[in-house]
């Protein structure tokens, strides 16, 4: 029997690196659903090639072009947040979650309903409703398997351990398009500069996160959902090379580190494959040619995002998806040019202290109650940007 796959979010980054594991033992999968948003000729295109059951867009507008791109195709069309929703709740064995901000929630908790298998990239889910994924999961007796690379090398370096031999965990950052700027010409970097990153090849919102470090501020908040260590265990540490995405510290002092190419198909392989670890067609990496690699600490002055990230985990509650809300809303301040690209972890800093002093750390996490404050944390970064 064919193993059933969907992918959300299929005309992504993410999605386009799954689909080109797929294409590789055609013979192996079904799929189901496939999402996207406005790349309606990329959905199209692959729904057609992998004979999907359906092909959904998120946006209403954009239905009859789907409609018209999968004529006579005998796959059918839908779209909406709903469509989305409905299509995670399809049978599949496993399913991709990687639609880029907080809308990849919803679905992510529709599929694990099901008891599925969810590849994690959306690492937003965690960010913002942590708790509310994990205790779905269990319920339904489903998996998460994380696919974000740090995380990937994570759960790969704890296989076999037990948790209390754990004493920290560190994450690796690139340090990203700015890595080398003075600092005070960072202040007028444009959106073509910071989205330009030295090693990964990724969608163009997290590329600028990952050059103001919001990304790896994502990171060490989902490092903490998703295997339950205590803030002060979890460390960031600049490696240029992007080689080594994580070592995890051991109490007898051993660190266990995973060594990799950075190509995400790599860790979308690893979730494909679980618990079988696939062949994959990615370089072999020749490591007397690399010759070294370099780690240093992060600068906080530069990367101000993770002591945000420190406050978030502080505070706790829907702070995440307050601190969410509010980082997504200011890139897309930055990227249309209302504020500059050093304004945007002020503006977040400033949503996140007004909506604590609204007790935010204090609030049960529900899906109403995560959407409530991700809207409240958006129209107070928009607030705070048309102030400026
Ligand atoms: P992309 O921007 O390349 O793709 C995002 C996908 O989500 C596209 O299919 C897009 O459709 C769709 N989409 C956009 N907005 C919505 C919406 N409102 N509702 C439903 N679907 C939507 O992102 P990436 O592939 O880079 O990232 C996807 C997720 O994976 C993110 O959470 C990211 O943080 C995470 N991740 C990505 C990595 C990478 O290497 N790219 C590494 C680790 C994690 P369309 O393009 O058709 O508009
Ligand atoms: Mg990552």
């Amino acid at each position: 029997m064919k193993r059933r796959v969907s992918i959300f979010g299929a005309t992504g980054s993410i999605g386009e690196s799954t689909l080109a594991l797929l294409r590789l033992k055609p013979e192996v999968y079904e799929v189901v659903a496939l999402t996207g948003g406005q790349n309606i000729d990329a959905l199209a295109k692959a729904a057609r090639e992998f004979h999907a059951e359906i092909a959904v867009t998120a946006y209403e507008d954009r239905l009859d072009d789907l409609k018209t791109a999968l004529a006579d195709s005998g796959i059918e069309a839908a779209a909406g947040a709903e469509a989305i929703d409905e299509a995670a709740c399809r049978p599949a064995d496993w399913i991709m979650s990687a639609i880029v901000g907080a809308a990849g929630l919803p679905p992510g908790l529709k599929a694990l309903e099901q008891g599925t298998t969810l590849a994690l990239a959306n690492k937003e889910s965690l960010v913002t409703a942590g708790p509310l994924l994990l205790d779905t999961a269990r319920a339904h007796n489903a998996t998460i398997l994380p696919v974000d690379s740090e995380h990937s090398a994570i759960f790969q370096a704890l296989n076999g351990e037990k948790m209390d031999a754990v004493e920290r965990v560190i994450i690796t950052a690139s340090g990203g398009a700015f890595r080398d700027w003075p600092l005070k010409d960072i202040a007028n970097a444009t959106p073509e500069q910071a989205a330009s990153h030295p090693n990964w090849d990724m969608g163009k919102r997290i590329t600028i996160d990952s050059a103001s470090m919001f990304n790896k501020a994502l990171e060490v908040i989902e490092t903490r959902e998703f295997f339950g260590v205590e803030p002060d265990q979890i460390e960031v540490l600049i490696h240029p090379e992007s080689l080594i995405h994580a070592l995890v510290g051991f109490r007898d002092k051993g660190l266990l580190a995973h060594v990799g190419p950075h190509d995400m198909r790599h860790a979308i392989g690893f979730a494909l494959g679980y618990p079988v670890r696939p062949d994959l067609p990615l370089e072999r990496l020749d490591l007397a040619k690399i010759g070294q690699l370099t780690f240093k600490a992060p600068d906080l002055d530069r990367y101000p995002a993770l002591t945000i990230a420190r406050t978030v985990m502080e505070i706790r509650g829907l702070a995440g998806a307050a601190f969410n809300g509010a980082k997504e809303a200011a890139l897309d301040g930055f990227l249309d040019g209302r504020i500059g690209f050093t304004d945007m972890a002020p503006i977040v800093t400033g949503v996140i202290e007004i909506m604590s002093r609204e007790g935010l750390g204090n609030a049960a996490i529900t899906l109403e109650s995560v959407r409530e404050a991700d809207q409240m944390a958006r129209r107070r970064a928009f607030e705070s940007m048309a102030a400026q």
